[in-house]
């Protein structure tokens, strides 16, 4: 029997009674706590835990046996506790009243100190098995607590990864949508073009048409045509980090220097990222190639740098910067801000799907996820650490080529 069932609360207002209960637990190995005076009994019951065994007489000035039985049956979230009621009482009435107050038992008195040792012990076994449905009742609550506050969670989480991806199936429409108007507008504007060199020197001849008219078709027409010209690239640009964003576009490796990867990384990150923050990109032009999915390894800067962008919202000086070094046969790759960091025991968790801090609306925690994802299938690492001033440094590792195997393409 472990020792918190070894203590026992004895009260008894007749001095030489108690004083042979008190020995007997003593010589059975028990703590005990003895009251002489049952209002202080009362009040002791009321002021703090109790011990799992409590002896009480029941006939006792002040406050009698049951009305303290009463009082440990009404503490809420109690411990449990076993009541032994000593009495001389033997009307089978009384009996019941007693065991109505909250009793266990009860012991007669002249009390047989052979009959006490047995009920003894029964009550032990009692509290033992009491107290470890006890201690699984609080166990299994504490876990449905948990549960229930994880389900919740993840219910949340849901709701935004469906969201996300509405948003991403409504981002594919838009792209697909806007791409139709945008090629025949470039189809049209090359056609203007053609037209505009036929009749340039035709107006320039004209004498119908005042000079001053003349000279104001003639040098703004060409400007307006550029001007379409390179609204229409642009258009192009964001369907095509759309498309990229929400995974439409085939993996298709090909052959990459990095620096023209971080700056359209940095391009489609810019609005985003705000006017306050600076951005230092220190990408060496001798890096070796990478053949690599660009879109893809874009996405990862993209997210990357988004993330250093929401660390940053109340630095007053924030910095992202963005480097680029070469070892024998791999290139890494830094994104490295100086805001919050990540806290040292949340290095290992910003990996794992629907981890983040962010608050309802601004995170899923799928980035870094579906980062790793596609660092792993291009045969790359990527790790976070916190550097020296404390914002988050995250390296992309990704295998480089050759020199003669280097023949890079566009970035469009
Ligand atoms: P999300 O951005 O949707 O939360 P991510 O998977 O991209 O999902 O990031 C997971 C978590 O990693 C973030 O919620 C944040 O706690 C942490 N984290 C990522 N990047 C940084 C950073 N640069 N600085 C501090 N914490 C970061």
């Amino acid at each position: 029997m472990g020792e918190a069932f070894r203590q026992v609360l004895i009260v008894d207002d007749d001095p030489v009674t108690l004083r042979i209960l008190e020995r007997c637990f003593q010589n059975w190995g028990f703590q005990v706590e003895a009251f002489v005076d049952s209002e202080l009994a009362l009040k002791r019951v009321a002021a703090r835990s109790l011990p799992p065994l409590i002896i009480l007489d029941w006939m006792m000035p002040n406050a009698n046996g049951l009305e303290i039985c009463s009082a440990i049956r009404s503490r809420e979230n109690a411990s449990p506790t076993y009541v032994l009621m000593i009495t001389s009482k033997t009307e089978s009435e009384d009996l019941i009243e007693a065991l109505d107050s909250g009793a266990h038992d009860f012991l007669s008195k002249p009390i047989n100190i052979d009959v006490l040792k047995s009920k003894v012990k029964v009550a032990e076994q009692l509290m033992r098995r009491e107290m470890e449905i006890e201690i699984e009742r609080r166990y299994w609550n504490l876990h449905a607590e948990q549960m229930e506050a994880l389900a919740e969670e993840r219910a949340k989480q849901l709701v935004h990864a469906d969201r996300m991806s509405s948003i991403g199936v409504m981002a594919a429409g838009i792209a697909h949508e806007v791409n139709n108007p945008t090629a025949f507008i470039s189809g049209n504007v090359q056609t203007l073009e053609k037209i505009w060199s036929d009749i340039a020197p035709e107006i320039e001849g004209a004498k119908n048409i005042t000079e001053q008219k003349k000279e104001f078709i003639l040098e703004e027409t060409p400007k307006m045509l550029e001007g379409i010209k390179n609204g229409v690239k642009r258009i192009s640009k964001i369907v095509l980090g759309l498309k990229g964003f929400v995974h439409q576009t085939e993996a298709e490796r090909s052959v990459h220097s990095i620096g023209p990867l971080v700056e359209h990384a940095l391009e489609l990150t810019r609005n985003s990222l705000g006017k306050k923050v600076t951005v230092i990109t220190e990408i060496p032009e001798e890096l070796p190639c990478v053949f690599v999915d660009a879109q893809k390894i874009e996405q990862v800067l993209v997210n990357l740098m988004v993330n250093a962008g929401h660390a940053l919202e109340k630095s007053e000086a924030p910095v992202i910067r963005l480097s680029a070094t070469k070892q024998e046969k791999t290139i890494s790759l830094f994104v490295q801000d100086n805001g919050s960091g990540i806290p040292d025991d949340k290095l290992d968790k910003i990996w794992v799907p629907f981890f983040t801090t962010k608050e309802v609306g601004k995170g899923t925690g799928l980035g870094l996820h579906i980062c790793r994802d596609i660092i792993e299938a291009h045969d790359g690492q990527i790790t976070a650490t916190n550097s020296d001033d404390g914002g988050a440094l995250f390296q992309v590792i990704l295998p480089s080529l050759n020199q003669s195997e280097a023949v890079p393409q566009e970035v469009e």
